[in-house]
């Protein structure tokens, strides 16, 4: 079932975890682990329609991570949690204790953090069972995630030959927390901000605070725009939007910005760069490895800045082998995982 399964990508290790008492069921996938022997990814509650859809799930973002922490230059692999049931309804302290006792049984090799549906609280309790569960310390990882987005954003401009984001319309979809974020500093580069969100309240502050136009969520991607920032849910980008879109650019927050990874090809032949989500939108990530590493929050930012380099050398690899923003990072992932190995090993 899971040699065969179609997101399994030579996954080093599948855990399937039950624990009765609690009405645990869960699995975690190690995709790759890192130098060190860690690897890191969030643990999802989620109502999955079937243990094999949470099985797809687990193997594909475990693999994502794996990508993610790779170009971020971390010492670590990829790995995720899934636990399958309703957080609403199904979350207790006892099932969050019984996860945590399935992450400590892997003695380290995975580290556990907050993820959809798994809050800052639930990591805390986990963390009375096991000290391999981080994100209940570190802070709102949102904040650096909008910086990464940010200096991202302006890489993508440069290649595109905008030097300066003054009187250049974004269109932030999503002003929540790492929308907000991004959209405050674009305002303080004299950017013009265009925004959407089904949250009227948020709309209203980034009209009121930033100097922001509203524009109706639903034929937001037709606004005339130079860069859109996706930054509320993923699979933004099919088929039907790629048809409505003004932007040349695509620099944003959100995860899983394109519905099937074949879009990328699409976007490179409609000539709009694609800054791949999973690099861009790093930030975070960095400040929870923080926890893990112990670096200060002067060194979580040094590393989130460099996203900015990173893109930059995806977009140059792109041009000059002609292949995808998507695949370039690809590339630049599996090198820098390997380079990490190299380095650990010295
Ligand atoms: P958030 O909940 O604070 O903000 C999301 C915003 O999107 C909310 O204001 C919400 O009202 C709005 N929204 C939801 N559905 C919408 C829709 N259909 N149309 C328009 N607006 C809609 O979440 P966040 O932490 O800012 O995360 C935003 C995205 O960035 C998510 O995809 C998340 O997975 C991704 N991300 C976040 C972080 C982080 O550090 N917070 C890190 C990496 C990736």
């Amino acid at each position: 079932m899971i040699f065969d399964a179609v997101s399994y990508d030579d996954h080093e290790q599948v855990a399937f975890c039950r624990d009765s008492a609690s009405g645990l069921r869960a699995l975690i996938a190690i995709h790759r682990p890192g130098p060190k022997g860690r690897a890191l990814g969030g643990c999802r509650m989620v109502n999955y329609a079937s243990e094999e859809e949470a099985l797809d799930d687990v193997l594909r973002l475990s693999k994502g991570m794996t990508y993610k922490a790779a170009v971020a230059g971390l010492a670590l692999g990829g790995a995720k949690g899934v636990i399958i049931g309703d957080p609403l309804n199904d979350k207790t302290p006892e099932l969050m204790r019984a996860m945590a006792r399935a992450v400590e049984g892997l003695g380290g090799r995975y580290i556990t953090s907050v993820d959809v549906g798994i809050s800052g609280a639930d990591v805390a309790e986990m963390q009375k069972i096991t000290k391999y569960a981080v994100g209940a310390n570190a802070g709102d990882p949102s904040p650096m995630t909008s910086l990464g987005v940010f200096v991202g954003l302006k890489a993508a401009a440069e290649h595109e030959g905008i030097t300066d984001l003054k009187g250049v319309r974004v269109g932030i979809l999503g002003v929540g927390k790492v929308g907000y974020g991004l959209a405050e500093y674009l305002h303080g580069e004299g950017a013009e901000l265009v925004v959407s969100d089904t949250n009227k309240s948020a709309v209203e502050k980034a009209v009121a605070q930033l100097g922001a136009t509203e524009a109706p969520v639903e034929t937001f991607l037709s606004e005339d725009m130079d860069i859109f920032a996706p930054c509320a849910l993923g699979g933004i980008i099919d088929d039907a939007s790629l048809k409505l879109m003004k932007a040349k650019i695509i620099a944003g927050g959100a995860n899983n910005q394109l519905r099937r990874d074949g879009l990328a090809d699409d976007l490179k032949s409609s000539g709009i760069l694609y800054a791949p989500d999973y690099v861009i939108n790093a930030g975070g990530l960095i400040m929870v490895d923080s926890e893990v590493d112990l670096y200060s929050l002067d060194d979580v930012r040094d590393r989130t800045m460099k996203i900015a380099g990173s893109l930059a050398e995806i977009f140059k690899a792109s041009d000059e082998k002609g292949i995808t923003t998507l695949a370039a990072a690809e590339e630049m992932a599996k090198r820098r995982y390997s380079e990490s190995w190299a380095t650990a090993a010295a």
